[in-house]
């Protein structure tokens, strides 16, 4: 007799384990299988997690070799320990890790080591690492198997001198010259890692801005701020072939139109051009499971895959590839299984590109709404106007809005600057309650706060901005 839950979930990261404790919270048997030991996903183990204690730390010392003399402050000697720093990392790590074994305990959720594999609409087996086989039954099963980096042709990430975001987060010393190729989210977060600690940093990007997701205006921001601290950007670029000759690698680059062509040598490659969807392995085509053309698991509205008792949620399935958006399809897919109600409002889901200046934005794009050709009210506020920020001494940024021009609803918010992801909140309520730009600006915001700036820019849609 195998055993048998009411909920299995495969992966068992922000969008599964979220979605374990939620159907336990409602009642249910739940089982988390996961091939990792540790539950928390590429979220915990190897992404967010890690990244953040990274940039936490090599922020501080940035801070303190740039920054601190203005403010009066003088340290001599100042220096860092690599290794210290990534033990940190580590630890913060495995607090996580322990939290969320802990919340399944504490829940019950059975949680199941090993590699899934469906042998019916309601069966897995699970393969465990010793290589011992056993098998579970499950009235219904959710699959939140994420995603993986993906590569280029002809480049091999080996995880030492081409790495991928797992390889980045575990350097065991400062590259000379860290090359990145890809200037989206990971490779700019990453390579600020790198270049705060001392490392040359060079993103080759094929396209012809960074950060293809973010809002152009705030992109060229960016993209300013971090020449300042001395990133080299080359967009128009593509990368032809990589090779690792002893200690460097050769990176033959060729400008998009063709015209150009050049070869530069790295310590270290950052591949950061994308990542795919862990569908391989699952058994998805023997029982039927369509993919859509890229290669997502295909959901109907209630994240139900053709197979009426299979659910798909997260990097699998189409959307941002978020945790936080996982972990709402998580709850929104348990909640439906106990037969409660279940919405997700797809355009009010916030993203945050943690840089310095972090970038946070929720709804549309300028571009988005211009290629959709819908009218629009724009307002703006920089940091530079905003009395906390100068004394913080991080002015550089700004908060964008941008309003239906007819009924002055917000259907986009854009902030870069410190603590910008601290602040997006806010606007994701906006958006989430149908506020207009009008209701923002009425908001009394705490003074001095950087927030102020949201509200200007709130009054700035109607030209009402007091501080500009
Ligand atoms: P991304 O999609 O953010 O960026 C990839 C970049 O690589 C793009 O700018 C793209 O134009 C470029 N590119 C693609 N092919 C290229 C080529 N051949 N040569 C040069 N450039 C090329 O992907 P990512 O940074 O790898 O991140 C993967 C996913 O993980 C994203 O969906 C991202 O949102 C998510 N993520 C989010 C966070 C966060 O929320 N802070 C952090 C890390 C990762």
């Amino acid at each position: 007799m195998s055993d048998s839950y009411d909920i299995a979930i495969i992966g068992g990261g922000p969008g599964g384990y979220v979605a374990a404790l939620r159907a336990a919270q409602n009642g249910k048997k739940v089982a988390v299988i996961d091939k990792r030991r540790a539950l928390g996903g590429t979220c915990l183990n190897v992404g967010c997690i890690p990244s953040k204690a990274l940039l936490q730390s090599t922020a501080k010392f940035w801070d303190a070799a740039h920054e601190f003399a203005d403010h009066g402050i003088q340290i001599g000697g100042l220096n860092f320990d690599l290794g210290l720093m990534q033990d940190r990392k580590d630890q913060v790590v495995a607090q996580t890790v322990k939290g969320i074994e802990f919340l399944c305990k504490k829940h019950k959720v059975t949680f199941i080591h090993g590699t899934a594999k469906f042998l019916s609409a309601t069966r897995l087996a699970i393969t465990a690492d010793t290589g011992e086989n056993s098998e579970i039954q499950a009235e219904n099963i959710i699959i939140a198997t994420g995603s993986t980096p993906t590569s280029l042709p002809g480049i091999a990430i080996d995880e030492s001198k081409i790495v991928s975001s797992t390889g980045a987060l575990a350097l065991k010393k400062v590259p000379g010259h860290l090359v990145v190729i890809g200037a989206g989210v990971i490779g700019l977060e990453l390579g600020s890692v790198w270049r705060r600690l001392g490392a040359k940093v060079t993103v080759i990007e094929f396209l012809p801005h960074i950060t293809p997701s973010v809002d152009q205006e705030i992109a060229k921001i960016l993209q300013k701020e971090l020449t300042k601290q001395g990133f080299v950007f080359k967009l128009s670029t593509r990368v032809v072939e990589a090779v690792t000759v002893e200690n460097e690698v050769a990176l033959h680059l060729e400008s998009d139109d063709g015209k150009n062509s050049e070869t530069i040598t790295a310590d270290c490659v950052l591949v950061a051009v994308g990542r795919k969807p862990c569908t391989e392995g699952l058994g998805l085509e023997e029982i039927g499971i369509a993919l859509d053309p890229r290669g997502r698991i295909q959901i109907n509205d209630h994240w139900q895959t053709n197979v009426p008792s299979i659910y798909a949620i997260g990097d699998v399935v189409a959307g941002p590839m978020l945790a936080h958006k996982a972990s709402e399809e998580g709850v929104a897919v348990a909640d439906l299984l106990a037969g409660r109600y279940a919405h997700i409002y797809y355009d009010a889901i916030p993203a945050v590109v943690y840089t310095n200046p972090e970038i946070a934005q929720v709804g549309y794009t300028q571009e988005q709404l211009k290629s959709e050709d819908r009218a629009y009210k724009l307002g703006k506020f920089p940091f530079t106007a905003n009395a906390r920020a100068r004394a913080n001494g991080n002015t550089a940024g700004m908060v964008k809005i941008l309003a239906d021009a007819a009924t002055d609803r917000v259907l986009g918010v854009h902030i870069i600057g410190h603590e910008a992801g601290e602040m997006i909140l806010t606007a994701v309520a906006a958006l989430e309650f149908g506020a207009s730009a009008e209701d923002i600006a009425r908001l009394c915001a705490p003074h001095p706060t950087l927030s102020e700036a949201i509200k200007e820019a709130a009054l700035a849609v109607d030209g009402a901005a007091i501080h500009i």
